[in-house]
């Protein structure tokens, strides 16, 4: 259990965060000029937060998934329970959707053709008419590419906040999608950005803005460059309103999360929350 001052050190301690650095073109933060979420902000603005009737995290797999997918996604879901101290649940796979909400895109890097999904198949009648009456939020994670208009080239994932609905494609997560070579810790970074992906789009679920003071899972990102550069950890700031929301405690959280990194090869992220819980742990 942590003590009060132990919360307090934990969600304002800035010792083991790097602060954001000057964006440059082509990062989030060059384009959009956003502003701060404070923690009183995010407090009135009336978070989501489970209720008695609704309090699962609610995961739709949509697709065909390889042995491989289906099992860093399961990982990944395993973790957002962690993260979120939130009970998941996965329901049974459906198919990707026909002609009519698809169309076919041929990339440079490409030898074959990718098949593209609309978002708004996704978030106004497949996940709305299939809402579950536990759910908190209901997030389709799918291993089709989407786009989400015409005009656009493909989007990592989109949602609809006033419906509790998203939907995420991890095939970008892939090196093979991009043409390049697997190699032995290509598992490894996936798994780090399907969790890196789960957890930030879920934390807008929950009302969490995008940070822009520290590097944080909460940064906003143009691509997947930018993704990876941005940490699995929440920054004290973002890290506060998530504690406000849930009541986790924060050490236990951390020592699941300890325990997650070490058991699945994530090594930075192992070391790190080893030496963060070491501090909070020592304050007195
Ligand atoms: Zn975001
Ligand atoms: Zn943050």
């Amino acid at each position: 259990m942590s003590s009060p001052e132990q919360l307090k050190y934990a969600t304002s301690d800035e010792s083991d965060f790097q602060r954001m650095p000057e964006p440059k073109p082509g990062d989030w933060l060059f384009q959009f000029h956003e502003s701060r979420q404070s923690f009183k902000e995010y407090v009135n603005s009336e978070p989501l937060q489970t209720t008695g009737q609704r309090k699962v995290m609610v995961f739709q797999p949509v697709g065909e998934f390889s042995e491989e997918e289906r099992e860093l996604v399961e990982k990944a879901i395993t973790f957002a329970s962690i993260w979120f101290d939130i009970p998941t649940r996965i329901e049974n796979g459906l198919p990707l959707p026909e002609k009519g909400w698809q169309r076919i895109r041929q990339f440079p890097w490409q030898d074959k053709p990718v098949t593209q999904y609309r978002t708004d198949y996704f978030l106004n009648l497949l996940l709305p008419s299939r809402l579950p009456d536990d759910a908190v939020c209901y997030l389709a994670v799918t291993n089709g590419d989407l786009y989400p208009e015409e005009s656009w080239n493909f989007v990592f994932g989109q949602a609809t906040l006033s419906r509790g609905v998203g939907v995420y494609s991890i095939i970008r997560y892939f090196p093979k999608f991009w043409g390049e070579k697997e190699s032995g810790s290509s598992q490894i970074i996936t798994l780090r950005r399907i969790c890196k992906v789960l957890t930030h789009e879920a934390g807008h679920m929950l009302g969490l803005g995008h940070c822009i003071d520290y590097l944080c899972n909460m940064n906003g990102s143009n691509s997947l460059e930018e993704s990876d550069r941005r940490p699995l950890r929440l920054c004290p700031l973002c890290l506060k309103k998530l504690q406000w929301n849930r009541k986790f405690d924060v050490i236990e959280r951390y020592e699941k999360l300890y325990t997650f990194f070490q058991e699945n090869g994530l090594k930075e992220e192992e070391a790190w929350t080893a030496s963060r819980l070491k501090k909070i742990k020592a304050v007195q």
